[in-house]
């Protein structure tokens, strides 16, 4: 499938016709509208949905404002019709309207380079789940040993905390290194500062689209219909800050200052062709948990490292979604499994996305094993942790036949701490 817009159709392009992932763009002059990717263009939805692009599935108008939840909120039917609208108006030979109408183009087809991509929705609530079975057993053998590796809670239920929305950021925000308590192993008291073992987590975010009713549990089918789509997620994480708080309540101020995600929406319409089965089951789970098909995804995920002064990234992992152990359909399922409603706009992080080899580990903390191996940059520099200055970009793709679903970049760089008064 071939789109007219040629820059969609090189076989690296992370926006190919297959894809059309969402997302909020403020243009040139200033307004935020919704918009999908194509090639190297965004096409502005707001303009489309005047000119009756979408009738008569949106009756009143979802894309003129600055987030995607109002269009989420109408559902998978409204989804599928608006992403089989945008298919034939953007692919070779199919409904000419677009293409063939000067003025139209003009106004609603915009280069990436001339917009800047915003929050792609309101974010309602974060929750972060641990369901990286490598990752939880990297740290577990840390910090417990390899015959506790695992806590034994983990084969059972997909763990997870409640997080922070108020500080979830587009890629390409500054990220500003978080001051915090910590307490040296050695020393007698915890003491005040900026953290000095900043992290990432390669993680992926699943955006809830429909809402769910306060009482009611989740199958996990009526779980896997209500995800809108995907995003890549990085969980920034003070290491130093973690470990002296995480007892008996889990991580708290080690993780609120920053979560980064994608500006793209990936729906999970375009990788319907790419879902995999979770890996195989140690521990038969209970009925509530059991999926009635394949819930994860075939996606490729690499993480870049680069200094303030390096010319280059460094790749400093390689791995797939498709090593979670739990899916995000599960996750949401067990989420809302006491009761717990769930709402338009929440975002549910995947949990640190490791695989066997060491290459493929998704945090600093493993690849560096606890700051014990420092690895290095193709620049040179030795790192364990972050420093003020580097930039750490995730990106992702589902391999098609010559064509990728992509998930564009998450990106953050790190500013150096406030100084600290306390
Ligand atoms: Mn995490």
């Amino acid at each position: 499938m071939k789109s007219w817009i040629d820059s969609a159709n090189g076989p690296e392009c992370h926006f190919p016709v297959q894809n059309l992932p969402f997302g909020v763009a403020k243009t040139t002059d200033g307004v935020k509208h919704c918009v999908c990717a194509i090639g190297d263009k965004v096409i502005d939805l707001a303009m489309l949905e005047a000119n009756g692009f979408f009738d008569p599935e949106i009756t009143t108008p979802v894309f003129n404002q600055p987030a995607l939840n109002d269009f989420m909120q109408l559902g998978p039917h409204v989804w599928q019709a608006v992403r089989t609208s945008l298919t034939q108006l953007l692919i070779e030979n199919g409904n000419p309207a677009l293409k063939d109408n000067n003025s139209l183009r003009e106004q609603a087809i915009v280069s990436m380079s001339d917009v800047e991509m915003k929050l792609p929705f309101k974010v309602a609530e974060y929750t972060d789940f641990y369901a990286g079975r490598q990752h939880a057993t990297n740290v577990g053998t840390m910090f417990r040993g390899a015959e506790n590796a695992l806590p034994p809670n983990w084969l059972h239920i997909p763990i997870g905390y409640n997080g922070r929305a108020s500080t979830v950021v587009v890629s390409g925000t500054p990220v500003r290194r978080p001051l915090g308590q910590t307490k040296a192993p050695d020393a007698d008291a915890p003491s005040f500062g900026p953290c000095k073992r900043l992290d990432i987590e390669l993680e992926m975010g699943a955006v809830v689209g429909l809402s769910s009713t306060m009482g009611e549990p989740l199958t996990v089918a009526e779980a896997d219909e209500m995800i809108f789509g995907y995003v890549l997620l990085n969980d920034w994480s003070a290491r130093d800050i973690q470990a002296w708080e995480y007892q008996p309540l889990g991580p708290f101020q080690a993780k609120a200052f920053a979560t980064s995600i994608s500006p793209w929406i990936v729906t999970k319409a375009a990788l319907e062709e790419f879902r995999v089965s979770t890996p195989d089951r140690d521990k038969t789970l209970l009925p509530y948990l059991q999926e009635p098909g394949p819930m994860s995804y075939n996606i490729e995920l690499e993480v870049y490292m680069q200094s303030g002064s390096a010319k280059k990234a460094t790749r400093i992992s390689k791995t797939n979604y498709n090593n979670l152990y739990y899916s995000a359909a599960q996750q949401l399922a067990h989420h809302a499994s006491s009761g717990c409603k769930m709402n338009t706009g929440d975002l549910l992080g995947s949990g640190t996305i490791s695989g066997p080899d060491k290459t493929q580990f998704g945090s600093l903390l493993e690849i560096s094993w606890d700051g014990k191996e420092p690895f290095t940059l193709e620049s040179g520099e030795a790192r364990s942790f972050i420093e003020d200055g580097d930039t750490l970009t995730l990106t992702g793709w589902a391999q098609g036949d010559g064509y990728r679903i992509g998930f564009g970049n998450c990106e953050g760089t790190i500013l150096p701490a406030i100084k600290a008064s306390m």
